[in-house]
């Protein structure tokens, strides 16, 4: 017979067998820490009647899974020791070191973090999105910088969710909620998307058991016939591509998970019938030129669902998931929903910001996946109900976003976490708008200190108060740095609002003639002319909404010169240029390319290239869609070697009348006015912008143009005149492929 204890050796066993490869130290500390906690939990049961323990060998094995760090793994056997056993995290600290005794003390604090309610005449979506912001604030400030903190206290939630069935009913419906509301949502920011379906799926089957069981019991039933039909499909496509030469390919029938089968159906009010992603496929390739070849061999294949196609690789999602989606009508009309993707973007997508440590040690230093994904998070914080104007959210976004936060206490202890470059006026803002308002002066570590001081991580802030009065005009003038948190300079524009409006007018006055005298054209435009730039039609609210703050300084310059800018740019330039034409040129159709040796055929210009008069093409031939034309370099062409479908092609006559498509990418430090200049640029080139999407990150601006372009030699000249513009890094014409 089996001593307890010769059970737990054997979970040991399997769990360090279930570890990445270790070092022997590795594995010693775990060891270790397996011991240390199976002794602290001994004689506790859980719900279930098990020892308390073999909850904690679950949540270690969890991590193990994610193959996260030996750390981490050790943490996870010992989350639980400091709240339900008399181990304090001195004691950890001495036995284990200060890393895991932080980790252990991080997920306790975490656990009794208070939650807040559920605000009276909130709608039940508002109120779990604020649950979750709430949550992952605090959580921001516990973890300090070691999110590991956060992916411990996932692996003990999804355990708990496991066996919540021996919870009583009242338990776990709340329990259910709370990870629907807050713990799924956060592992889908981190982007753990493994963690994010199973967490749903078990708070779904407590929440709406009725829906889960149909939903399972419909989908049991079909198994047979489901597994059949998805292995004829799979076999065909592995044979196809194999033909391409994609031999190190995974086909793998993507697991249901129910959830996200029942929020399809409900948003999109359909039977479980035509619910696509109930027959899906997932093709796991090598290289990113494969996933693009493998995607043309789809649609090759079956008939591809128009609206269906979505490339979160060039576009990725929020939470940086990336791969490529579509669905085709399959040979008997079924509908398929096929993902393709490469093995890295399929970890990532499934360990999320657990992915960061075992990638750690091959890369050397910063992990930028893992950065940005903290970055997001951050982010997040700030995107609070105040933000309802696009423009200040623009601000607010390059004010606030890229930059990193300074955590400061106040006399009482209570942390305020606020944007680096924040000062005394933001931090008594943040405490209460009363306390911002009648803020006249603050003490920082004791001292007495300006209001524009800037402050540090850790300073104890004590703001002192008058009885009356209200903030500065001062403080909203953004070359004073009083305030910078959206929050402060809101309130304070708040105030400033309800004063006296005809105070406001004498100061609007003022500090309009001060800047336009600044600009040196006091006396070449009207006030008139300046309000209606700022779509003002009288110019006393215009006034007004200058003394109240509401418009700036820097805000009428920028107007003002930017007006001077365009009205100088139009006497050279043609604007109807500008605008897109009704019906953009036919990115597929191309009337003027003859073809060498196989004429008739309907020819198309490849998209992932885009070639045009000039370049060097190759033809390729389809399976029943005529020629496509390629860039001779086109990756896509390298890529494939079904050398007996291609073919030589050369440009014909008359190309010159036509237009192409070409996407162009330019990469710049972003300043006031430079997509203007290229678009006048551009314009001056007598060519066509069919489309411009512009983002910006921590200062870098990217324009993705597609531009009408008549021949090689335009798009070079305005390349070259772009690459001139001041700021601009790169000007190149994109490969997608
Ligand atoms: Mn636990």
């Amino acid at each position: 017979m089996l001593t307890s204890a010769d059970l737990y050796s054997r979970d040991l066993d399997s769990l360090l067998n279930s570890l990445p490869d270790f070092k022997p130290h590795e594995v010693d500390l775990i060891t270790a820490a397996y011991q240390r906690a199976e002794q602290a939990h001994s004689g506790q049961r859980r719900k279930s009647g098990e020892p308390y323990f073999t909850h904690c060998v679950a949540v270690a094995s969890i991590l193990a899974d994610m193959k996260m760090d030996a750390e981490s793994v050790a943490a996870g056997l010992l989350h639980d020791v400091v709240e339900d056993s008399d181990v304090s995290v001195e004691i950890l600290r001495g036995e284990f070191g200060s890393t895991i005794a932080k980790l252990v003390d991080g997920v306790t604090k975490l656990k009794n973090l208070p939650i807040k309610n559920v605000a009276a005449g909130n709608t039940r979506r508002t109120s779990a999105i604020n649950r979750e912001m709430e949550y992952i604030r605090k959580m921001l400030l516990t973890m300090g910088d070691d999110v590991r903190v956060v992916l411990i206290k996932l692996a003990d939630r999804l355990h708990n969710m496991r066996t919540l069935g021996y919870m009583p009913r009242h338990k776990q419906q709340s329990v259910a909620q709370e990870t629907m509301d807050i713990f799924a949502p956060l592992a889908n920011r981190l982007g753990i998307w493994q963690m994010k379906w199973e967490l749903e799926d078990l708070s779904f089957r407590y929440l709406n058991q009725d829906a889960y069981r149909s939903i399972a019991k419909a989908l049991d039933e079909r198994r047979d016939e489901r597994e059949r039909y998805v292995n004829r499909i799979k076999e065909r496509l592995t044979k196809e591509l194999s033909k391409a030469k994609i031999t190190k390919v995974t086909i793998t029938t993507r697991p249901k998970h129910i959830y996200s089968i029942y929020s399809k159906m409900t948003k999109k009010d359909l039977p479980l019938e035509q619910i696509y992603d109930i027959r899906g496929m997932r093709v796991l390739v090598d290289s990113l030129a494969e996933c693009y070849l493998a995607l043309g061999i789809v649609h090759n294949l079956w008939r591809p669902i128009p609206g269906e196609f979505d490339d979160y690789v060039a576009n990725p999602k929020d939470n940086f998931y990336r791969s490529l989606h579509t669905a085709v009508h399959d040979d008997e009309g079924k509908t398929v929903e096929v993902q393709i993707r490469t093995w890295e973007m399929h970890e990532d997508a499934e360990y999320g910001i657990a992915a960061h440590w075992r990638y750690k040690e091959g890369k050397n230093g910063h992990d930028q996946a893992f950065e940005q994904r903290l970055e997001y998070l951050r982010r997040l914080m700030e995107f609070g109900p105040e933000l309802n104007d696009a423009s200040q959210f623009v601000d607010t976004v390059k004010s606030e976003v890229f930059q990193d936060r300074v955590y400061s206490v106040t006399p009482n202890g209570d942390i305020i976490d606020l944007p680096v470059g924040a000062t005394p006026i933001d931090f008594a803002y943040h405490i209460h708008t009363d306390v911002g308002n009648r803020c006249r002066g603050a003490k920082v570590n004791g001292r007495l200190m300006p209001l524009n001081y800037k402050l540090q991580m850790g300073d104890q802030v004590e703001i002192l108060t008058a009885k009356r009065g209200g903030p500065s005009m001062d403080w909203l003038n953004t070359d004073l740095d009083y305030a910078i948190t959206n929050r402060a300079r809101t309130k304070i524009r708040h105030w400033l609002r309800k004063q006296n409006r005809d105070k406001h007018i004498i100061m609007g006055r003022e500090v309009l003639e001060r800047e336009l005298k600044r600009l040196g054209v006091l006396e070449k435009v009207t006030f008139e002319s300046v309000a209606k730039l700022h779509n003002f039609d009288k110019l006393d609210d215009f006034l007004a909404a200058i003394g109240a703050g509401d418009v700036t300084g820097p805000q009428i310059t920028n107007r003002v010169l930017e007006e001077e800018r365009r009205k100088s740019a139009e006497s050279v330039s043609d604007d109807d240029l500008l605008k897109p034409r009704s019906r953009p040129v036919g990115a597929n159709v191309a009337k003027g390319v003859s073809i060498m040796g196989a004429g008739g055929l309907l020819v198309n210009l490849a998209r992932c290239c885009a070639p045009m008069p000039g370049d060097d093409i190759i033809g390729y031939i389809t399976r029943g869609r005529g020629v496509t034309v390629h860039r001779g370099e086109c990756p896509n062409i390298a890529a494939s070697r079904e050398t007996e479908r291609l073919i030589d092609v050369s440009w014909g006559p008359g190309d010159e009348a036509q237009r192409y498509l070409v996407p162009v990418e330019v990469v710049a430090y972003d300043r006031e006015g430079l997509l203007r200049e290229i678009s006048t640029i551009i314009a001056d080139q007598r060519v066509n912008i069919a489309s411009i999407d512009v983002s910006t990150r921590q200062h870098i601006a990217t324009l993705n143009l597609q531009l009408e372009i008549s021949s090689n030699q335009q798009l070079t000249r305005i390349l070259n005149l772009i690459d001139l513009v001041p700021n601009v890094v790169e000007a190149r014409r994109r490969n997608t492929g």
